[in-house]
C-alpha cells in the first residue's frame, strides 16, 4: 500500500453519541451531525453506524449531502439541511425528503412556495449573525411559519467551547424570549452547548465534533488513527539541509526517513518544525518544511528504518496537531485528505 492508512473506529464514534445522549435528560432527543462528509472520516458509514446506535435525526450542510445519505439510511431518519432551501435545490429536498432548516424570510417564502406540505424547520439567529431569522423577522413571519408546522425551531452558540464566556447565557435567554410558548420541538446545543448542562437540551441536541472524538468533548473517545508507509530512508551529513528552502540542517551526522503524506493530504504546512511522529513506540521529530505530498523525519535515534510512522494515535489526536498547527481540531479532521485509505472499525 503506498499512502496513508486512515484508521476510523466507528463503535468509539457510537459510543461518543451514546455519552452524549447520556448527558441530556430521557426526552431530550440526541441527533447526529454528519456534515462535509462526516467530519471528512465518511458520512455514509458513520451515520449507518449511528442510525444502528439509536440516531434518528440527522444533519448536513448541503443538500446534495442529505440525498447521499437518504439513500444510504433509507426512509426512517430525518435528514435536516443547515443551508435551507436555497434556489436550484427544490427537487434535491423533495426526492431525499430533507427538511431544510430554514434560515431567511427569503428562504421561508421559497419553500413554502415551492413545496407547499413539505416538512421543514426554522433556524432563528440568537447573536452569532450567520445563518436565521433575526428578531423582527421572526416576529413577522412567526404566525405563517408556526401555521405551517415546522418540525423544529433550532439557533446555534457561538462560544460554547469556552465554558466561561457570556455569550452563551445571553444567546439562551435571547432563544428563550424568541420561542419560549411555541409548540414546536426546540434546540440549541452542538457538542459543546451540550455539555454546558441541561438548560441548553431543549427537545434536540445536535452533537457533531464531539462524535469523531475533538474538542470541546474532552472525555471522547479517540476515533482516528493515522499510519504513514515510509518511501525511503538516508544518511545526511552534519550541516546538510533537509526539504524546501532549507529551513533544517543537521547537526550531527543523521539519518532521515521521507514519509508518504503532506500538506495535500491534509497536515498543514504550518506544522513544519512542529510535528512529532512515532515509529512504534519511539517519538521521531519531523524537520524541514512539510511538502505537498511528503514530510522528511529525523531517525538518527532508531535502531534500524521504521516501515511506516503513526502520525495520528489514541495519544496524539486531532486536536494536538491542530494546536501544533495553530488551528482547531474540526480543521484537521475535516481536511485528512482523500488520498488515504479507509480502514473502519466497526461498519456493518
Ligand atoms: C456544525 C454545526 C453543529 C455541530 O457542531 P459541533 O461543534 O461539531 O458539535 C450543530 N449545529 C450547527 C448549526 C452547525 O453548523
Amino acid at each position: 500500500m503506498g499512502t496513508g492508512v486512515l484508521h476510523i473506529d466507528l463503535e468509539a464514534v457510537a459510543a461518543n453519541w451514546r455519552a452524549l445522549d447520556a448527558a441530556s435528560a430521557a426526552g431530550v432527543e440526541t441527533a447526529a451531525v454528519v456534515k462535509a462528509n462526516g467530519y471528512g472520516l465518511g458520512a455514509l458509514p458513520v451515520a449507518k453506524r449511528l442510525a444502528r446506535a439509536g440516531a434518528r435525526t440527522f444533519f448536513v450542510a448541503t443538500a446534495a449531502e442529505g440525498l447521499e445519505l437518504r439513500r444510504a439510511l433509507g426512509e426512517a431518519p430525518a435528514i435536516c439541511v443547515f443551508y435551507g432551501h436555497m434556489a436550484e435545490d427544490t427537487l434535491t429536498i423533495q426526492r431525499g425528503r430533507l427538511t431544510p432548516m430554514i434560515p431567511s424570510v427569503a428562504h421561508l417564502t421559497r419553500h413554502l412556495e415551492a413545496l407547499p406540505g413539505h416538512p421543514f424547520g426554522i433556524q432563528l439567529d440568537t447573536g452569532m449573525n450567520r445563518l436565521g431569522l433575526k428578531w423582527g423577522d421572526w416576529a413577522a413571519v412567526a404566525p405563517l411559519a408556526l401555521k405551517a408546522k415546522p418540525k423544529l425551531v433550532m439557533s446555534h452558540l457561538s462560544s460554547a467551547d469556552d465554558p466561561a464566556s457570556p455569550e452563551s447565557a445571553r444567546q439562551l435567554a435571547t432563544f428563550r424570549e424568541m420561542t419560549d410558548g411555541i409548540s414546536v420541538p426546540r434546540s440549541l446545543a452542538a457538542t459543546g452547548g451540550t455539555l454546558l448542562g441541561k438548560d441548553y437540551h431543549f427537545d434536540m441536541t445536535r452533537p457533531g465534533v464531539g462524535l469523531f472524538g475533538g474538542l470541546p468533548f474532552a472525555g471522547a473517545e479517540p476515533v482516528v488513527a493515522l499510519e504513514v508507509p515510509v518511501i525511503s530512508c538516508f544518511d545526511v551529513e552534519a550541516g546538510e539541509a533537509v526539504g524546501y528552502n532549507a529551513t533544517w540542517r543537521a547537526p550531527a551526522p543523521t539519518r532521515v526517513a521521507t514519509v508518504a503524506a503532506g500538506y495535500a493530504d491534509g497536515l498543514p504546512r504550518a506544522l513544519s518544525g512542529r510535528l512529532e511522529v512515532m515509529a512504534g513506540k519511539v517519538p521521531c521529530p519531523a524537520v524541514g518544511r512539510v511538502s505537498m505530498d511528503l514530510i522528511t523525519v529525523d531517525i538518527g535515534h532508531l535502531d534500524r528504518d521504521p516501515g511506516h510512522v503513526s502520525i495520528l494515535d489514541p495519544h496524539r489526536g486531532v486536536d494536538r496537531l491542530a494546536a501544533a498547527a495553530g488551528t482547531i481540531g474540526y480543521e484537521v479532521l475535516t481536511s485528512l485528505g482523500r488520498r488515504y485509505r479507509r480502514s473502519y472499525r466497526g461498519a456493518d
